[in-house]
């Protein structure tokens, strides 16, 4: 992807205008507290707020509720997050506003290098072991067998045990009855998609209908 076609991506998305940075210390440290607007109206609903330079290096923030008639959004920003942003390039910037999704998230919906193939899910192996929490209580851990792959002491086979997987972004269910989309690359290859995330955002490589709340979808065209 160039500079040019993730700018051009970005800027489909909300922009987040950020007029002033401050700051005040919270129970896990420093807390960034950023005050700026958004270029279209952002619901209370919404609490994550990752916010995206046109790099792609993103501050993982969380969005103060405000009345419906206060245009100044607040988004708080930890400290850990801040460790490869400077201040100076986020004060007076437009950043991209996408949700809870992170950067993975993103490139998985816009990299035209990211090949995807629909599949109808099959239930198949799954490796089981036990496991011991904290509490001294006895678990079962599931995790997919890879067909030709060896057997790790203490551990047994599911026939069937691996039966479903998850959509990336919305973590809707991909099973025999829904099928999804897996993805191909090098980095960013076996993630899954369902077919609403896949159809509206991934083939576009528009991120935008992912921001759409997943009860405000609509399935009919499915
Ligand atoms: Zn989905």
């Amino acid at each position: 992807m160039t500079p040019e076609y993730i700018a051009s991506k970005l800027s489909l998305l909300p922009q987040f205008e950020v007029v002033s940075l401050d700051h005040r210390t919270g129970e896990t440290g420093r807390v960034n507290i950023l005050q700026g607007y958004f270029s279209s109206p952002i619901s209370n609903k919404e609490q994550a707020a990752n916010l995206f330079l046109s790099d792609l290096r993103f501050l993982d923030g969380l969005l103060i509720a405000a009345d419906q008639r206060e245009h100044l959004r607040t988004v708080e920003a930890g400290g850990y997050c801040w460790s490869d942003i400077y201040e100076r390039e986020v004060l007076g910037a437009h950043l991209a506003f996408f949700g809870n999704y992170d950067a993975r998230h993103l490139r998985l919906a816009i990299d035209p290098d990211i090949l995807w193939t629909r599949i109808d899910f099959r239930p198949h192996k799954a490796l089981a072991k036990h496991f011991i929490d904290k509490d001294g209580k006895r678990w079962q851990k599931l995790s997919e067998y890879m067909e030709g792959n060896a057997i790790p002491d203490g551990a047994w086979l599911v026939d069937e045990g691996w039966d479903h997987e998850h959509c990336i972004f919305c973590l809707n269910r991909i099973d025999r009855e829904t099928p999804g989309y897996k993805s191909h690359h090098e980095v960013y290859g076996d993630e899954w998609t369902c077919q609403w995330c896949f159809r509206n955002s991934v083939e576009q490589h528009d991120p935008r209908p992912l921001l759409i709340r997943y009860t405000g979808r609509d399935f009919s065209s499915l």
